[in-house]
């Protein structure tokens, strides 16, 4: 065959097979957007598991009428423009391809509305080319993103969907994990039109100092909404900063006796984004050594905050992963703070055995 150049919407295709795993991924990239796009409330509904329609909208910026296309075009983002501002990263996204990729691979339609602009648009593709139509809509201000039929011309990645309560439960689970990194951010997520989680907003600390005893409270209530009442109660608040490194840990940690069987409470976030770090996951476990019963699994939810040069997040597609800079540091601030912790908490009583 000569070589020629992948018409547009067989490109976004293929980039859509390293980030647009099932429905769940879907639901993790547009309710980025709405995060990044500032957004104090989310809607999220979702119909047959996702695989027939998740619909996102939110009350952030908006997308401008004439930046409509744009935003459904691959490579185009407003949150970067040179190599110095991808070192320094402090959205979610960054790749310009989420919209792209999602679009190519279903029938999804975007429509906005930014405060400053009369009325709402909205735009969707069409054909190989990826061609972009748009059209007027009545839109509040803030985004709508509605995905319908994921996957129906990519029969292959079709039949990889699990059952409709297999793909609802990661999306569930996506959810769980972005409420409790956004605290502040309402969300409301619906099933086949029922409604099923509500995570109302609590008022936090602005991550610069130390939370006081009512701010840490406010996170207490969405954490136990989130991950339920019994690891909210049980759980030991940590709090530990390291000014030379700029580096601050804080969350919960269960105490070893009250650790679940299941990793099932693992959430472990690195400036806002949840991830699955081997580095912290060593440095977690350690701090555990030698107190945890060989059945049970540490249980914590924690969030580290560092300075945005520190660390590479343009290590995976989907950004799972990062890559510390000082990573000795960062290993050693963890479990120097988790280990002190877990010697306070030994002393307090547990008052059930957990499940
Ligand atoms: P990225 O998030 O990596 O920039 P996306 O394909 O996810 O790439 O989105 C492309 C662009 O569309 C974003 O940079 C942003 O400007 C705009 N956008 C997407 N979703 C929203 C949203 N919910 N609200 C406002 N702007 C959005
Ligand atoms: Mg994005």
């Amino acid at each position: 065959m000569p070589i020629r150049l992948l018409p547009a919407q067989l490109a976004n295709q293929i980039a859509a097979g390293e980030v647009v795993e099932r429905p769940a991924s879907v639901v993790k990239e547009l309710v980025e957007n709405s995060l990044d796009a500032g957004a104090t409330q989310i809607w999220i509904d979702i119909e047959k598991g996702g695989a027939r329609r998740i619909r996102i909208r939110d009350n952030g910026n908006g997308i401008a009428k004439d930046e409509l296309t744009l935003a459904l075009s691959r490579h185009a983002t407003s949150k970067i423009a040179t190599l110095d501002d991808l070192e320094a990263i402090i959205s979610l996204g960054f790749r310009g391809e989420a919209l792209a990729s999602i679009s190519s691979v279903s029938r999804l339609r975007l429509a906005s509305k930014p405060a400053e602009q009369a009325e709402g648009w909205q735009a969707w593709c069409e054909g190989r080319d990826m061609a972009v139509q748009i059209e007027p809509t009545a839109h509040p201000q803030g985004t709508t993103v509605d995905v319908q039929d994921l996957f129906f011309n990519t029969p292959a990645r079709r039949k990889f969907l699990r059952t409709e309560k297999t793909e609802f439960g990661h999306i569930d689970e996506v959810v769980r994990r972005i409420a409790l990194a956004r605290p502040a951010v309402e969300i409301q997520l619906t099933h086949n039109n029922q409604a099923l989680r509500h995570y109302r907003p609590v008022a936090v600390h602005d991550l610069a100092e130390e939370p006081t005893t009512e701010q840490q409270a406010a996170w207490a209530r969405r954490l136990e909404q989130i991950v339920g009442k019994r690891f909210g109660q049980e759980a030991g608040f940590v709090f530990n900063q390291q000014a030379a490194d700029d580096l601050m840990v804080f969350g919960w940690l269960a105490p070893p006796q009250a650790c679940r069987h299941q990793g099932d409470i693992q959430y472990m976030y690195v400036n806002g984004r949840m991830m699955k770090d081997k580095l912290l996951s060593h440095a977690i476990r350690q701090a555990y050594e030698g107190s945890l019963a060989d059945d049970r699994q540490p249980t914590y939810v924690l969030y580290l905050q560092l300075p945005a040069q520190q660390v590479d997040v343009n290590v995976h597609p989907a950004k799972h992963e990062v890559r510390f800079h000082q990573a000795r540091q960062v290993h050693d601030f963890v479990l120097s703070t988790l280990r002190d912790a877990l010697g306070q908490l030994q002393g307090t009583p547990v008052v059930t055995d957990p499940v």
